[in-house]
């Protein structure tokens, strides 16, 4: 168990297409699910804010995701395997560049495929705040960052910029 490292935009391991979990019985996928509670909790004792995270971002080129929005949980392999035609838009941020917020748009509602720790099949539908963590943590698992969801070159700006416009805004979903 080990807090790792964040790996920050402009790292060429952030947009890197992950490989699948293939043997759960592996340790190292034990070891890389402990590194990102671990790393995920000391984040947000530090900063005070952070619901999810990925292999990637500790150097890990997996499709593993942990995420602690009410209880924590590991998901591995995940494929989305519905999208509702309603998007929703907020303002988005990444532990990799904190210090910039992003304005993207997303699903509403999707449906998840998904492996649990001990490699058992899971599905789970995510509306709202889940759903919109999903996508920001799938799109890191295939090399895709926040900022290539900005909804144009306008919306992506300093987050000391973004305090003063929204007034710490009750709208933001810090990732
Ligand atoms: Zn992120």
């Amino acid at each position: 168990m080990a807090i790792g490292e964040i790996l920050l935009l402009g790292n060429p391991v952030l947009r890197v297409k992950c490989e699948k979990v293939r043997n759960f019985a592996d340790p190292e996928v034990d070891r890389t699910i402990q590194d990102l509670r671990d790393t995920l909790n000391n984040f947000r004792i530090s900063r005070g804010f952070g619901r999810g995270i990925v292999a990637p971002q500790i150097g890990v080129g997996k499709r593993v995701i942990f995420i602690n929005m009410d209880e924590p949980v590991a998901i591995i392999n995940p494929e989305i395997t519905k999208r509702s035609r309603q998007l929703m838009t907020m303002w988005d941020d990444c532990f990799s560049f904190p210090d910039i917020m992003v304005k993207v748009k997303r699903h509403a509602k999707i449906t998840v495929t998904y492996y649990d720790e001990n490699g058992k099949k899971q599905h789970l539908e995510a509306v709202g705040g889940l759903s919109e963590l999903l996508q920001h943590e799938i799109d890191h698992i295939n090399g895709v960052l926040a900022v290539d969801r900005a909804i144009d070159s306008k919306h992506i700006i300093l987050r000391s910029e973004w305090a003063k416009i929204s007034g710490a805004s009750k709208s933001v979903h810090v990732l």
